[in-house]
């Protein structure tokens, strides 16, 4: 289907974009790579008066090494994250997960700010930056604020991003000496996940002294899975201590039930790969 009528405007500057959304009103929105926008434009599913497309302000792009953290830029694309020198060394599980993301023509696109702006539960990178504690920096008419992702994903396609805000950055804790596992169950290659297992772990003596897990597609936004949590900090660092954890890892979950899988189903992968993830950032496999 051809999209509803709509203006168009290309910004230089933040600034710019700023004052073209609040001109705009609540019918204008954000475009950047499309991905995601295009299809429910073609669809008819959202009729925005105006896209401001965000892609020609050059202060949205690249990853620069924030000392403790790195800052992304928010139109980094899904294959820049996987080819970063940067995420390479300090934060391997942004770029494990991108790989994972859709095809090639989608990674070259797609951004990591459209990703997360639109929220999608089944999306790869929502659960791996809630994982990772990640701090989303989002520019509106009233100035700059950061967003931890619990309070910015709020439910299905919804953020807690202001009309007028734009999402310039993500900021990523550098996990030095940290293991990662990104978990993805697919039915098919290039597949959206049907349930997928960020974890983070550390450790020391033969002990995992902490770790961090966000699950892709088991509610209506990411969920971070504190009950694993809690029981993987301070266990052997074996596959049977780290299997108990990864029980837990349903725990405070509403998982869908769809055409690709029953909502006990998605809970019993959830454990499973929990289970697979937690012993790989582990080190054992
Ligand atoms: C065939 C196909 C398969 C896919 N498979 C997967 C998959 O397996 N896993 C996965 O995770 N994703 C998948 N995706 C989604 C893909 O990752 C998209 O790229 C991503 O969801 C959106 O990024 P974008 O830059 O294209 O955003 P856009 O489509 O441009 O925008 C998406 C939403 O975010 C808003 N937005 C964008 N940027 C900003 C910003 N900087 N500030 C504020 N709001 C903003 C827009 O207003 C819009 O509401 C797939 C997409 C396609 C088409």
């Amino acid at each position: 289907m051809i999209p509803a009528k709509f203006d168009y405007t290309r910004p230089s500057s933040l600034d710019e974009a700023v004052s073209a959304l609040a001109s705009g009103g609540e019918d204008a929105k954000v475009i950047a790579g499309g991905q995601s926008l295009l299809p429910l434009l073609r669809l008819r599913f959202a009729y925005p008066s105006v896209l401001v497309d965000v892609g020609g302000i050059d202060s949205l792009r690249g990853v620069r090494d924030l000392g403790h953290s790195l800052e992304i830029g928010a139109l980094t694309t899904h294959y820049e994250l996987t080819r970063d020198p940067l995420i390479a060394v300090h934060c391997g599980l942004l770029a494990e997960a991108a790989r994972t993301i859709a095809d090639p023509a989608v990674r070259h696109r797609g951004t990591i700010g459209g990703a997360l702006a639109h929220a999608d539960p089944a999306g790869d990178l929502p659960a791996v930056i809630t994982a990772l504690d990640a701090t989303i920096m989002a520019t509106g008419p009233s100035g700059t604020r950061s967003i931890s992702p619990g309070e910015f994903f709020v439910d299905y396609l919804t953020t807690s991003l202001a009309p007028g805000e734009v999402l310039t950055s993500i900021q990523v804790p550098k996990l030095a000496g940290w293991g990662y596992r990104y978990e993805k169950f697919q039915p098919t290659a290039q597949a959206w996940a049907i349930v997928g297992v960020a974890a983070v772990a550390q450790r020391s003596n033969g002990q995992v002294t902490a770790a961090r897990v966000g699950l892709t597609n088991m509610g209506s936004v990411p969920v971070r899975a504190h009950a694993v949590e809690a029981a993987a900090a301070g266990a052997d660092a074996s596959t049977f201590a780290l299997t108990s954890a990864a029980a837990h890892a349903d725990e405070g979950t509403s998982p869908p039930s769809d055409l690709r899988g029953a909502a006990d189903y998605r809970r019993h992968l959830a454990r499973v790969l929990t289970g697979r993830a937690l012993a790989a950032a582990a080190g054992l496999s």
